[in-house]
């Protein structure tokens, strides 16, 4: 349910509130207003008076939540969420791009595809150390070695990193290096491991199981926050259909429609979603034109040669191409695309 406040009640008046609902057993989260502020309380209802909350000063009205997924949800806070990475901000007008190669496989191929990253302006570098391969025997990725060589990208390039964790027992570890901790397709409803990003004080990049319907995206979203941790990053990536053209199906209705149901900012992962680098430049650009806030895209320096994921990545010089596409877009719809601050020195 949600408490709303009445203007200009004080902060003590909401303190008590707040402290009255936690010896009830509820969770709050606040949402401090320059009118009016909210609280949200989770919990359970069935043996509360609710008339021991209406009566407090500073009390307006209560309203309860309907949606399942209560604190990611727009009944809350219709404001939509900022999700900053010092100067970097996905949710505002920015469009946001991610890039890098699907794994971290040496040193020297990763740092020379974090260069041409860069160059083409993007503001995050992508790879991944923990790779959650449908097979066994596929490269698996390099693991702590893999997150050292990211550190040291990003103290080359000055870009900020974005990595997946698959294990519990890692998640300490990953966040100790990375700016942003990503949960894969396959993990989207491994829940111990949602809880414990939960609780790891990083950004988390939530994306949507290749099988889950938009509201158990959302619901995956409210496990993290749940934790205490909003800053949530939610990813389409494409669902399984019947079409086999492609190696998902980009579901680009997701984005409006998450952005109507929660307040937390979507991005889009063409290079997973089509299988294909020559579909992700047109499908960059319908994500944007259709409200995403960002992109997560696959680049290698040499994509014959990657160990995972050559087909669906860019070669830098095309990468640069659809960076320039995107932004023409994204200056249609009244948004601007990010560059890095070092882009236009190069
Ligand atoms: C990835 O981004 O490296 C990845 C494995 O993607 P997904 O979880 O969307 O399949
Ligand atoms: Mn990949």
């Amino acid at each position: 349910m949600i408490i709303i406040m009445t203007n200009g009640s004080t902060r003590s008046q909401i303190d008590d509130v707040e402290t009255k609902l936690s010896q009830l057993g509820f969770k709050t989260h606040t949402i401090y207003g320059d009118i009016k502020t909210v609280i949200g309380a989770i919990g359970d209802k069935r043996n509360l008076n609710t008339q021991t909350i209406l009566t407090m000063p500073g009390v307006e009205s209560i309203v309860p939540i309907m949606k399942p997924f209560k604190l990611v949800g727009r009944e809350l806070k219709q404001i939509p969420s900022i999700v900053r990475i010092g100067e970097i901000e996905f949710g505002g007008r920015d469009i946001v791009i991610i890039a890098g190669p699907c794994a971290i496989e040496n040193e020297s191929t990763y740092i020379d595809t974090a260069l041409k990253v860069r160059a083409a302006g993007a503001s995050v570098l992508r790879g991944g150390a923990y790779k959650p391969r449908s097979s066994p025997y596929s490269f698996q990725g390099l693991a702590e070695e893999g997150l050292k060589i990211m550190k040291e990208a990003s103290d080359v390039t000055g870009l900020k990193l974005v990595t997946e964790v698959i294990d519990t027992r890692d998640v300490e570890l990953v966040a100790s290096y990375v700016d942003i901790i990503q949960i894969g397709a396959r993990n989207m409803q491994n829940f111990s491991l949602l809880r414990e990003v939960g609780d790891a004080g990083k950004p988390v990049l939530l994306k949507r199981g290749f099988s889950a319907t938009i509201e158990e995206w959302l619901m995956a979203a409210e496990y993290i926050a749940a934790e205490g941790n909003s800053q949530i990053i939610l990813c389409e990536r494409g669902i399984r259909t019947f079409e086999t053209a492609t190696r998902n199906t980009l579901d680009l209705s997701a984005i409006p429609v998450v952005k109507e149901l929660s307040h937390l900012p979507v991005i889009v992962d063409p290079s997973h979603a089509t299988g294909s680098w020559k579909y992700v430049g047109s499908m960059s650009k319908a994500a944007v034109a259709a409200g995403a806030d960002g992109l997560i895209i696959e680049v290698h320096i040499d994509p014959s040669a990657a160990l995972s994921d050559g087909p669906q990545s860019l070669k830098p010089e095309k990468f640069i191409d659809v960076m320039n596409d995107i932004e023409r877009v994204a200056e249609a719809v009244d948004r601007k695309l990010k560059r890095n601050q070092d882009y236009f020195h190069q």
